[in-house]
C-alpha cells in the first residue's frame, strides 16, 4: 500500500525540517520525502495548508485496564488518543492488578494490538504492588516490552529504593518516571496550600511537597547516573531544580501538563471537583514559571496525565471526589492555542514537546519522519478551532476542566503505521489487520 502526502508543511525537528514537502508512505513506513514527488498507484492525500508532523506521543496516560474498566478501557483510551492526535501513549501501571510483572505487560500489549488504534507503551511498576517496599522485576518487564518504570499515583519515596531503581534504570536503559510527592507533606491535602485552601477551608498541599522530592531525586540521579524523568511538575521551585540540573549536565527530564499551564488554584472556585487534580492547580506565579520553562526548553515534553473517572467519583463532595482530569482529546488544540497561536514557541519546538522529546526520553525510534521510520503521523490545522464538548469525547471520562472552551487549532488526521485511524469529523477507525 502506497500513500502520497502532498503539499503539507512538514515539521520534523530531529531532521531540522520545516518546509513544504511531499511524503511517500509505503507499507507502513516513510519511504521518501521531497519536493513534487510522484508515485504510480499511490493514494494521494492533499495537505495544502496543513502541518504534517511525526506522530505525537503522550508519555503519561491512565488507561485503567485491567481492573477499572468502568472508568476507561484500552480500547476506549486508544480511540480517544488517535482522536486527540496521539499515535502512541505510555500507560501508567496503577491498575488492578498493578502492572508489576511481565504477564500484565503482555496483557496490555495484546489488548492494544486487538484494539488497533494508538500504539500502547506499557510502564511497569518500580515496586511490587506499588507498595514502595521492594523492587518489582524490572528486568523481565523490560524484556517483555515495558518502556519505563513508575509507581505513579504514588511516589517512590524511600531513598534507598529510589537509588536502586535508578541504578537498574541505567543498566536497563529505561527511565524512572517519578511522581514527586512527599507523603507526609501531602497528608490528606485537597488543593494547593495558599489563599484558596484557606478560603475554602480545605487542607492544602504545599509546593514543597513536590519540589523537595524533585530536588532529592536529582541528587540521586547524579549519584547513580540513572535515567530520571519527573512527571507533571507544577511549581516554580521544581522548575528551578530542573534548570540547575540541566545546567550541570545531568540527563534529567520532565513533563508539564496542559492543565497546569492553563489553569490556577482559582479555577477550583466554589468546590468544582473537575478542578481537583494531583499535583494540584497552583498559583499564577507557578503557572507563569512553568510556561517560561516550556518556552526556554527546561520542560522536555507535554504529557496529559489523562485520568478518566466515573461521574459518581467526581459528582460528590469535594473532599471525597477523585483526583484527576481527562486530557487526550483536548491537549493538542489547547497547547496549539496557548503556545503556537500566541507565537510563544515555533512549530518545531511544539513538535519537540509532543513527539521528538517523548520518543527520546523513552528510547523509541519514533518521533521523526526519517526514511524507514514507522509512518506514525499527526496532521494539524492551524486555521480551524476545536470546541470542547465532553458528550462527544471518545474517552469514557467526562471529567474535563475545559468544558465549553474553544481552542485555536485542530487535529486534522492521525495515521498509525500509514493508516488513517482518525480524520476530523469522523469516528476513529482501527488499523486493518
Ligand atoms: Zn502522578
Amino acid at each position: 500500500m502506497k500513500l502520497l502526502i502532498k503539499n503539507g508543511r512538514v515539521v520534523d525537528p530531529v531532521q531540522g525540517i520545516d518546509d513544504t514537502l511531499d511524503l511517500l508512505v509505503e507499507d507502513g513506513r516513510i519511504a521518501r520525502m521531497g519536493e513534487r514527488l510522484a508515485e504510480k498507484g499511490a493514494e494521494v492525500l492533499d495537505c495544502v495548508g496543513l502541518v504534517v508532523c511525526p506522530g505525537f506521543i503522550d508519555m503519561h496516560v491512565h488507561l485503567r485496564e485491567p481492573g477499572y474498566e468502568y472508568k476507561e478501557t484500552i480500547l476506549t483510551g486508544t480511540r480517544a488518543a488517535v482522536a486527540g492526535g496521539f499515535t502512541a501513549v505510555a500507560c501508567m501501571p496503577n491498575t488492578d492488578p498493578p502492572c508489576d510483572n511481565e504477564a500484565v505487560v503482555r496483557f496490555i500489549l495484546k489488548k492494544a494490538q486487538e484494539a488497533g488504534y494508538a500504539r500502547v507503551l506499557p510502564v511497569g511498576c518500580v515496586t511490587k504492588g506499588r507498595r514502595g517496599a521492594e523492587l518489582a522485576e524490572l528486568g523481565s518487564m523490560a524484556a517483555s516490552g515495558a518502556v519505563a518504570f513508575s509507581d505513579d499515583g504514588s511516589c517512590v519515596f524511600n531513598p534507598i529504593l529510589m537509588r536502586r531503581a535508578l541504578e537498574y534504570s541505567r543498566g536497563l536503559q529505561r527511565p524512572i518516571l517519578q511522581h514527586a510527592e512527599d507523603p507526609a507533606l501531602f497528608s490528606n491535602g485537597q488543593v494547593h496550600e495558599g489563599l484558596v485552601s484557606t478560603r475554602l477551608g480545605l487542607k492544602g498541599i504545599p509546593s514543597a511537597c513536590e519540589s523537595s522530592v524533585a530536588g532529592r531525586d536529582i541528587e540521586l540521579a547524579a549519584l547513580t547516573g540513572g535515567g530520571l524523568h519527573l512527571c507533571h511538575l507544577s511549581t516554580a521551585a521544581s522548575m528551578d531544580h530542573i534548570r540547575r540540573a540541566k545546567a550541570a549536565g545531568l540527563a534529567v527530564t520532565c513533563e508539564a501538563t496542559p492543565h497546569h499551564l492553563l489553569l490556577t488554584e482559582e479555577a477550583v472556585g466554589a468546590y468544582d471537583t473537575r478542578m481537583k487534580v494531583n499535583p494540584p492547580l497552583r498559583t499564577e506565579a507557578d503557572r507563569r514559571a512553568l510556561l517560561a520553562a516550556v518556552v526556554d526548553g527546561t520542560v522536555d515534553c507535554i504529557a496529559t496525565d489523562h485520568a478518566p473517572h466515573h461521574p459518581d467519583e467526581k459528582e460528590i463532595e469535594f473532599g471525597l471526589a477523585a483526583f484527576g482530569m481527562v486530557g487526550l482529546e483536548t491537549a493538542v488544540p489547547a497547547m496549539l492555542d496557548l503556545l503556537v497561536k500566541s507565537k510563544l514557541v515555533p512549530m518545531s519546538r511544539f513538535v519537540e514537546l509532543f513527539a521528538a522529546n517523548p520518543a527520546r526520553i523513552l528510547g523509541l525510534p519514533s518521533g521523526t519522519l526519517k526514511k524507514d521510520a514507522e509512518a506514525d503521523i499527526t496532521i494539524l490545522s492551524l486555521k480551524h478551532s476545536t470546541a470542547v464538548a465532553p458528550d462527544k469525547f471518545h474517552t469514557m471520562g467526562r471529567n474535563t476542566p475545559f468544558q465549553g472552551r474553544r481552542f485555536a487549532g485542530r487535529v486534522e488526521r492521525t495515521l498509525v503505521a500509514g493508516h488513517t485511524c482518525y480524520a476530523a469529523g469522523k469516528a476513529p477507525e482501527p488499523r486493518p489487520r
